[in-house]
């Protein structure tokens, strides 16, 4: 999910915070301080964000809403860098998209 703006499709979106695997060097989270309870240890040196890694139907734990309708980062300020990589409009943001049934955005959207 890509930073806020007016009238950002993101946040009628979410679409990428229920696709990808959300993953980060482990100390991230700490030094964020992003809530333990909402990350999952993937190895001695990775974490990602809990639910991220569900391999059937993954969604963020720290999404509210409901995606391609509404939705919020409910740790925003905290969110992992991974989650700045996506850009609306990006072959990530529009394979996410595609996913949940939602029409490609033309890049810079947001
Ligand atoms: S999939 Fe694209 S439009 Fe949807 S939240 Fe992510 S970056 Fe934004
Ligand atoms: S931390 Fe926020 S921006 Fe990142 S995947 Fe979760 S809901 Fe999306």
């Amino acid at each position: 999910m890509s930073t806020s703006t007016e009238r950002n499709p993101c946040l009628a979106c979410g679409a990428c915070c229920a696709h990808f695997r959300v993953s980060f060097y482990w100390s991230e989270a700490s030094a964020k301080g992003l809530p333990e309870s909402l990350t999952e240890q993937i190895n001695p040196f990775f974490a990602c964000m809990a639910g991220t890694n569900d391999p059937v139907a993954p969604r963020c734990v720290a999404l509210g809403g409901t995606v391609g309708a509404q939705v919020a980062c409910t740790v925003y300020e905290q969110r992992p860098e991974a989650c700045k990589e996506v850009e609306a409009g990006d072959d990530k943001c529009n394979r996410a998209r595609a996913r949940h049934g939602l029409p490609p955005l033309a890049p810079s959207a947001a």
